[in-house]
């Protein structure tokens, strides 16, 4: 049924950042090297983001909008199942299913691009259209046709808060990509391809970096990178606490609670450190799918993560770097 379905998009898509977020990783998916974010009135009256991926198949524009499990859903308890899980591998068409969408993509070796539109369930036909190459998807009124969703949406400034955090997450993680960032026509953030220090500094400011003792310790096929500042550094450290496990930004306890005994065994530091840290380890010791909409993260041995964590930063932050 569509209107269930609908619900229940409304319900994986929490708000625009959600859907910005899949936006993002579609692109990064596809292999770009380039991603522009354009957002109006918070994401809530538009996104668009463009790319210069690989590009959709004109026989592939059609798919990326319908595939849906979501005509699958009958019942209300589908419906609960569906919400507490997240979709997987159909956010566009859960995205699309809310929204007004319009994905305008030339794959690459193709002669020219593609558009498709949609409004809700309403899909358009497939017309020629001019790109030069990569992917533009722009989401326009999220939740127009989901009022009882629409109602949870914060103010303008807040909804923009939670895309620009989102945009962040990925802007720290990807120092190879080149990302901009612009809101209501206002170019907020840009950042060139460079070193993952040239990144933080970007996005941190150079005092993070100046403040910040680099980590790097492997043990066991684990590996743990990134910068962690120094108890000078206070600047909303609160809010500048960034870990990923293999490339996904993620809130884990065990990690959490590892990084904040190593700074206060060395540091003596108990107020909240700030750091951008990078976990890597064999993707079959640790379960992400969790709930593939959040930054959950399950590990085999979560012993052994705690242990590894705490010994790396220990021997990090011990070191006096003057
Ligand atoms: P998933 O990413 O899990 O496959 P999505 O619903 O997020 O599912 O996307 C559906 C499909 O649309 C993708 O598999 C991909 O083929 C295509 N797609 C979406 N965005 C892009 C993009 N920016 N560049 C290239 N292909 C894209
Ligand atoms: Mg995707």
């Amino acid at each position: 049924d569509q209107l269930i379905s609908q619900i229940a998009a409304g319900e994986v898509v929490e708000r625009p950042a959600s859907a910005l977020k899949e936006l993002l990783e579609n692109s990064l998916d596809a292999g770009s090297t380039d991603i522009q974010v354009s957002l109006l009135q918070g994401g809530i009256k538009q996104m668009r983001v463009t790319d210069n991926g690989a590009g959709v198949a004109k026989e592939d524009l059609m798919l990326a909008l319908t595939r849906h499990a979501t005509s699958k859903i009958a019942s209300l308890e589908d419906l609960e199942s569906v919400a507490s899980l997240g979709f997987r591998g159909e956010a566009l068409a859960s995205i699309a299913s809310i929204s007004r969408t319009q994905l305008l993509s030339r794959q690459v070796g193709s002669k020219h691009a593609w558009r498709i539109g949609s409004e809700g369930s309403d899909i358009s036909a497939v017309e020629p259209a001019a790109l030069d190459a990569g992917t533009v998807i722009e989401v326009s009124d999220l939740y127009f046709n989901t009022p009882a969703r629409r109602k949870f949406l914060k103010t303008e400034a807040t909804e923009f808060g939670h895309c620009e955090e989102m945009f962040t997450r990925i802007a720290l993680s990807r120092p190879d990509v080149s990302l901009m960032l612009q809101h209501n026509g206002r170019a907020l953030s840009r950042f060139a391809v460079g070193q993952p220090e040239r990144r933080f500094s970007e996005v941190l400011g150079s005092e993070f970096v100046a403040e910040s003792i680099a980590v790097d310790e492997s043990a066991a096929g684990l590996r743990l990178w990134g910068m962690a500042a120094k108890p000078t550094f206070n600047r909303n450290s609160r809010d500048t606490q960034y870990v990923y496990v293999n490339g996904r930004f993620v809130r884990d306890k065990v990690i959490a609670h590892a990084i904040r005994q190593a700074y206060q065994d060395v540091l003596h530091h108990d107020r909240h450190p700030a750091f951008v840290l990078f976990l890597e380890l064999d993707p079959s010791l640790v379960d992400v799918n969790v709930h593939p909409a959040k930054t959950e993260v399950r590990f085999r041995d979560s012993q052994a993560i705690h242990r590894f964590i705490f010994h790396s930063l220990h021997k990090a932050l011990a070191i006096p770097t003057g």
